[in-house]
This record gives C-alpha cells, structure tokens and sequence, in this order.
C-alpha cells in the first residue's frame, strides 16, 4: 500500500467507526534499523532508515474530556480507554502514553476518538511502536492547533513508551521516524541528537525478511539488556558505555561476564557505524558488508540477542548471495535486513523463500 492508501484507509475506518469525517489525520513511517543496535540507549551511534511502510492516525474530538475512542484495523477492535488510566499491556497503552505525554496539563476539554490503519507489520522490529506514536502526535498536534518539532515529537514519544507502555528503549526509533525520511538513511548521535540524512548506493536493495519468530520486546531480555548495560556503567565508573571506544576495550576485558561481552558490542558496534559510513562516503560497499556481518556476530555473541533462527537466516541469505546481512532491531526473533546487488534481488528473495518456510520478505527498499 502506498501512504496515501494508507490515509485513506484511516479515513474509511475512522467514518465507519465514528459516522464522520476526522478533523484531522497524519502519518508516519516505520524504520529499519541498518546498523548500530541496543547502542542508543547507551549514548551511541545508530544509522537506521524510514520506510514506505507506516501507520496513518485519524483523529477528531468527542466525547467527554479525557475519553480515548480507539479503533484500529478494522471496526472489531475498538477500545474506549481513559487518559487517567494505568497501563494495561494493550495497544491502545501506545495512545494513552503518547497522548499524556502530549498534552501534559494541557487536556483538550472535550474526548478523542481515533481511526488507525497501517501496513506495517506490528511486533517485527520495523517500529510499528514509534510509528503509532508518531502518527498519533502529528495528528493530534494538527487538531488542537499545537506546533511541536519533529525532534521533539521523538523526544516525548520516547517518553510515551518509556514510562507509560514501559519499555524502556533508546530514541532511535521515534527519531528516525519522526525526522527521517523513506528511503534515507539517518546517521544519529543518540547523544548529542545530532543526524545526518546519508545516501545509499544504487546498486543494492536492502531486504529485510522476517524470520518467523514474534518478538515481544517488553516481555524477553530487552529491559535485562539495558540493566546490564547499566551495570557495566556502574563498575567502569562512567555514566553511559559510548563514554568509552574501542581504545578501552582492555578496560571490558576486566568486567565478570556477562557484562563484557554487553559492554564490548556496544563499543565495537558504535565503531561499526562509524566505519560503516565512511565506506559509504568512499564506495568502499565490500567492507560496508563486512561491518554488516560483524555486527550479527557481536549482537550473537556478545550482546546474546539473537535466537537460532535469525542466525540461520542471515547465514543462509549470505549464503543464497547477499553481500551481508545481520539482525535488525532488538531481538529475541524479528526480523534480519540484507544488503544484496540489484540483479540478483529476485532469485535471492526465491531461494530465502524456499529454503526457510517460515521466513516471510516484508520489504526491499
Ligand atoms: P515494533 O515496534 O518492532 O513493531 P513493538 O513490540 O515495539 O514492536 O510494538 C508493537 C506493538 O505496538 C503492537 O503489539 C501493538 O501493541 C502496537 N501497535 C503498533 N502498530 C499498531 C497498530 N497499527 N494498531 C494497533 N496497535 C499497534
Ligand atoms: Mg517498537
């Protein structure tokens, strides 16, 4: 589906469900992420890209102050939810966490009914989440007259799920979701929040393919993860592990394990990003794999995030002749993102689809 098919999808659904047209409605893209993972959360480097997939929000008033009507696929799934509510693990948690944060203590005075429709697909690691959040704020922003940043749109969407849904993820997400564009790269500075959009090559697709195995972020290893890094943050006696580079790797070699390993792929992997785009600068596409490669071998190894699955995946696209390949967002299942030449992006999407069953190509961009 194009984005404008996706809009008017949320228009459909929003007149069906509400009997009106909305006020207003407005979009956003998912995002794979190309490389620098779980290194946000620790002040490092990410270089993720939005996608022409995404997720449109319809939105109008109604109501009483403080009602959240929510539909979102299709008129069985709707929801009426309170915006003094507590989490309840739902979908529509990703609307009250973003809407609190949103208005603050400014409540319009009147209740919220919403229409969503998206072809991305949820719980995959292409960022269904911020996507959600996104939309929604653009939305809401447009319908109480409010003019928000796109990077502080990220920012309070981060916040939304960080302590309403309770995941407590880094801000590459929202940011490339909310200032990216499809098709772009961002090259982010998740500390100084400083990006930079970067071309592709033309000569490759990347090709992300679902591995067949859910992910549930918020209830597998990703909060582990994040206390474990902070854990190595404690006994290296620094605030964040992208304090430290490689130059400090002897200093993780001391940490007990786990904790190395945690500590080394972070350094490793924000060092990745960093060669990795400066291959892309100089056309240098064989080392560009390579950092690819070496990434899936550190998130396997050293930051345990994979599952057998993805591994045979990404052993098995390179093997049916991507030039690289590696786990793409947070792990625990997902989905894997492969750097494959052009011509060969028909018959390598054949063989991954014959050789595992379960895999589904989501995307080539
Ligand atoms: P990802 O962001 O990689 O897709 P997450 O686990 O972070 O995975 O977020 C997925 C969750 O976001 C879904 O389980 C659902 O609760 C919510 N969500 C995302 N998109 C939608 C949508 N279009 N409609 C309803 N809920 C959605
Ligand atoms: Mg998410």
């Amino acid at each position: 589906m194009s984005r404008d098919a996706v809009t008017q999808s949320a228009n459909d659904l929003f007149q069906q469900a509400f009997g009106a047209v909305p006020t207003a409605t407005d979009y956003a893209p998912g995002r794979v992420n190309l490389l620098g993972e779980h290194t946000d959360y620790n002040g490092g480097l990410v270089f993720p890209m939005p996608l022409a997939l995404g997720t449109a929000v319809a939105i109008s008033f109604g109501g009483s102050k403080g009602t959240i009507d929510a539909v979102s696929g299709d008129a069985a799934n709707r929801v009426v939810r309170h915006i003094e509510d507590t989490p309840d693990k739902a979908w529509t948690d990703y609307l009250v966490g973003s809407l609190k944060v949103l208005f603050d203590d400014n409540l319009p005075d009147r209740g919220l009914r919403i229409a969503i429709a998206s072809d991305l697909p949820t719980g995959s690691g292409l960022s269904s989440s911020a996507a959600i959040e996104v939309a929604l704020m653009r939305a809401a922003s447009a319908l109480t007259g409010r003019e928000i940043s796109p990077v502080d749109i990220a920012i309070l969407a981060r916040r939304a799920e960080n302590e309403y849904v309770g995941m407590p993820c880094g801000i590459m997400d929202q940011y490339s979701v909310s200032v990216g564009s499809p098709g772009k790269a961002v090259f982010l500075d998740t500390r100084a929040l400083e990006s930079e959009v970067v071309d592709l090559p033309d000569s490759h697709n990347f090709v992300i393919i679902h591995s067949g195995v859910s992910h549930k972020l918020t209830e597998d290893g990703y909060e582990k993860r994040v206390e474990e890094c902070n854990a190595a943050c404690a006994a290296l006696d620094v605030k964040m592990l992208s304090d430290l580079d490689v130059e400090s790797l002897d200093r993780i070699e001391q940490l007990p394990a786990p904790l190395d390993g945690r500590a080394r792929h972070i350094l490793t992997e924000n060092s990745r990003v960093k060669k990795a785009l400066e291959a892309l600068r100089t056309g240098n596409l064989d080392d560009f794999s390579r950092f690819l490669v070496e990434s899936h071998a550190s998130q396997r190894d050293d930051f345990a995030v994979s599952v057998p699955e993805v591994d045979a995946l990404v052993e098995g696209a390179i093997e049916v002749g991507a030039d690289g390949a590696r786990l793409t967002g947070g792990g625990f299942g997902g989905s894997i993102v492969a750097f494959v030449q052009k011509p060969r992006v028909p018959a390598f999407v054949t063989a991954i689809e014959s050789r595992f069953p379960k895999a589904r190509v989501l995307a080539v961009t």
